[in-house]
């Protein structure tokens, strides 16, 4: 049968060879999969990922990064959401219904309790604060209502780093699901499941990405009914991702642990430079003696994100510490973290905490993201802007 060139371009008969094998996986981009019969299309069951059903459900790219992040966190199971936003919120609308309630730290990443403000409580989900840095307070807070608590560790921007095995074990007792937010654990300075965690969540937009391009979240558990759980969530949401978002990804996590330690070191050293300046009242890094949570972070952790905030003495007004931010050249102005480019964002800390002020979070609050420039040079930008804004 002859046919026209349009049609002969889609429905080619050609077929590579078989047999090709390469150091990175190949990438398919799909929406629609093709079922070579009728029985095929009625047979294949999307949840139980034995074989292909629509894009949506999963390709083998989005397969191989899900066992990857999985094994990354020392889980079993793992989906991937559009952002990590988007991973956090996934967990609260699978789990929750009408009349529960939900626990999140006070020091919570700001937009996983947004989400709980504006959108849980219209569908009658209840959310409390509790002090992540008090294991018999969240013991208290549970009620017959929670059916779920985050956990954070440390703390977004003021780095407090809690007893995790501790919040843990107290909803565990209760019978009481725990979902970490390990973003900056990234699952290699610290990894959930072996602290009793229940479901760990990550921005795979931070460390696993490492080039400040893509955004991914991740949900890995070790439980196969809760996973299910969770998967009809995300089935009956839509959540999907990119193949080209998911390549990167592959393409990045090879070098992540080396990342993840460069960064480390090197947040360290400017950390403890910084620390010693005289402007520094207060330095918020949970691998330093003196920050919140020390004794926790060294209980827990076999390392550090590089990224850690810095109080300025109160006696500065916040426009001199702006000055400084804005007299910054290799730290760029920026939100997220763990990319190439060094970060610097200032944050009111009275905005942050809605549990009322903290007796240790005076002063004016700096966020730093060490990226992966030479430190001498971070440093020595950091000593210009100092001397511009401070004298
Ligand atoms: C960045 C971040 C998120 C959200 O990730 P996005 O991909 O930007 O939505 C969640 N939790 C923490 C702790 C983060 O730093």
């Amino acid at each position: 049968m002859s046919r026209e060139l349009t049609t002969e371009l889609i429905h080619h008969p050609y077929a590579a060879p078989p047999g090709f094998e390469a150091a990175q996986p190949g990438v398919y981009k799909a929406s629609t999969v093709i079922f070579p019969d009728v029985a095929a299309l009625r047979a294949r069951d999307w949840r139980h990922k034995q074989g292909y059903t629509y894009g949506l459900h999963g390709t083998p790219t989005t397969f191989t990064l899900e066992e990857r992040i999985a094994t990354l966190e020392g889980g079993a199971q793992c989906l991937l959401a559009p952002s990590g936003l988007a991973a956090i919120t996934l967990v609260d609308i699978a789990l929750l219904a009408q009349g529960d309630e939900l626990l999140l730290p006070d020091n919570v990443y700001g937009p996983s309790r947004e989400f709980a403000r504006h959108e849980l409580a219209r569908w009658g989900i209840a959310h409390r604060l509790y002090d992540p840095m008090d294991v018999a307070a969240l013991a208290a807070a549970i009620g017959e209502r929670t059916k779920l608590v985050w956990l954070e560790a440390p703390g977004s921007v003021t780095m407090e780093f809690p007893d995790l095995a501790g919040l843990a074990a107290a909803a565990r007792a209760r019978g009481v699901l725990t979902a970490l937010d390990n973003t900056w654990g990234a699952g290699i300075g610290l990894r959930g499941f072996d602290h009793g965690i229940d479901i760990v969540m990550q921005a795979l937009t931070k460390y696993p990405s490492g080039g400040a391009d893509l955004l991914m979240g991740s949900v890995v558990t070790r439980d196969a009914a809760l996973h299910e759980r969770i998967k009809l969530g995300h089935m009956h949401l839509g959540l999907g991702v990119a193949a080209n978002d998911a390549e990167l990804l592959l393409r990045s996590l090879p070098g992540l642990a080396l990342r993840y330690a460069a960064q480390d070191r090197a947040g360290r050293e400017i950390a403890s430079w910084l620390e010693a300046q005289p402007a520094v009242r207060q330095l918020l890094h949970p691998a330093f003696e003196g920050s919140p949570g020390h004794a926790h972070w060294r209980a827990h952790c076999s390392g550090a994100a590089g990224l850690f905030s810095v109080l300025f003495d109160e006696r500065y007004g916040a426009a001199q510490v702006d000055a400084f931010v804005d007299a910054l050249r290799l730290f760029r102005i920026g939100y997220s973290w763990a990319g190439p480019t060094s970060l610097v964002v200032p944050y009111d800390v009275r905005a942050l905490r809605a549990g009322g002020p903290r007796p240790h979070l005076r002063g004016h609050l700096v966020r730093f993201s060490i990226g992966l420039e030479a430190v001498a040079d971070l440093r020595a930008d950091l000593a210009q802007a100092l001397a511009a804004a401070f004298g």
